[in-house]
C-alpha cells in the first residue's frame, strides 16, 4: 500500500513521501492510478469521487508519471499533453497548486493556468512560451481555442473533466462539446513519436455523483468509458 507499488516512477514516489508526506495512496488512488498509468491501454475513465477523497492526484499522478517516464525528456517545448477544464476559477487554481507540488521533482514538466481574471494578453504569452499541462475553466479555455494561434492541441493526451456535476449545474455542457469537438479534430493521429504517452486521447470524467445530467455529459464526451469508483 505505498504510491511505489501501484506503479509509479520511484523519482515520483519518493517525491510523493519525502516531501508532500504523502505515504499511502487512497482508495481512489489505488483504483485510479494503475489504470491510467498503462497507457499501452488508454481508455475513458468516468471516475466516481467525493470532493477530499484524493481524486486530484489520482488523475494528476498518471499524467504527470508518463511525462516524467518518457525516454525523450519533455520540457515546455515539447508541446500540450493535458488539458484539465474545472467548474470555477477555484478549483482551478487548487488544481495548479497540487501540479505546482508534484513537478518539483520533474521541474522541467511546466503546468498553466487560463482562467481569466487576467488580461488575455498574458495567458496567451503563456501558452506561446509553452505548457505542458493547461489546467483552464471552460469559458476562457473556449475563448482561447476561438482567438489563438498558440493554441496547438495536435498532441493532447489527455483531458480531464474535474467536478462534471458542477460542470452541468453551471450550465457548461454546450460550451464543454464544443472544447471536447475542437480537441477531437486536431488530435487524431500523433506526430511527435513521444515514447511512453497513450497511443490515443483519454477522457477522464469526474463527478461526486452520478445523475441523468453527468450521465449525458459522460455519454457526450466519452468513448467506451470505464467506471472508477470506490
Ligand atoms: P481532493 O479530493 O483531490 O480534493 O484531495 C483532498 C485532500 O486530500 C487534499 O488536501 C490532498 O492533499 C489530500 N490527499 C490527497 N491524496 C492523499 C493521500 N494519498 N494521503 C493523504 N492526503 C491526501
Amino acid at each position: 500500500n505505498s504510491f511505489a507499488a501501484l506503479g509509479l516512477h520511484p523519482t515520483l514516489a519518493s517525491h510523493l513521501s519525502t516531501k508532500m508526506s504523502l505515504e499511502n495512496p487512497t482508495a481512489i488512488q489505488r483504483a485510479a492510478i494503475p489504470f491510467l498509468i498503462d497507457t499501452a491501454n488508454p481508455q475513458d475513465v468516468f471516475m466516481q469521487a467525493q470532493t477530499g477523497s484524493g481524486k486530484t492526484l489520482a488523475y494528476a499522478l498518471p499524467i504527470i508519471n508518463a511525462l516524467l517516464s518518457c525516454p525523450d525528456k519533455i520540457d515546455r517545448e515539447s508541446g500540450l499533453f493535458a488539458i484539465i477544464i474545472a467548474p470555477t476559477r477555484e478549483l482551478a487554481n487548487q488544481i495548479l497548486g497540487v501540479l505546482e507540488d508534484i513537478v518539483r521533482c520533474c521541474h522541467y514538466i511546466v503546468p498553466g493556468i487560463v482562467i481569466g481574471g487576467e488580461k488575455k494578453k498574458s495567458e496567451k504569452a503563456r501558452l506561446r512560451k509553452g505548457v505542458n499541462i493547461l489546467v483552464s475553466t471552460p469559458g476562457r479555455l473556449s475563448d482561447h481555442f476561438d482567438n489563438t494561434e498558440a493554441m496547438h492541441l495536435s498532441s493532447v493526451r489527455w483531458v480531464v473533466l474535474d467536478e462534471g456535476d458542477r460542470m452541468t449545474e453551471l450550465g457548461f455542457e454546450e460550451t464543454i462539446t464544443k472544447i471536447l469537438g475542437k480537441i477531437k479534430s486536431s488530435s487524431k493521429l500523433y506526430r511527435d513519436r513521444l515514447q511512453g504517452l497513450p497511443t490515443k486521447r483519454v477522457t477522464i470524467l469526474c463527478s461526486a455523483t452520478l445523475r441523468d445530467d453527468v450521465q449525458k455529459l459522460g455519454e457526450e464526451s466519452l468513448v467506451d468509458a470505464v467506471h472508477i469508483n470506490t
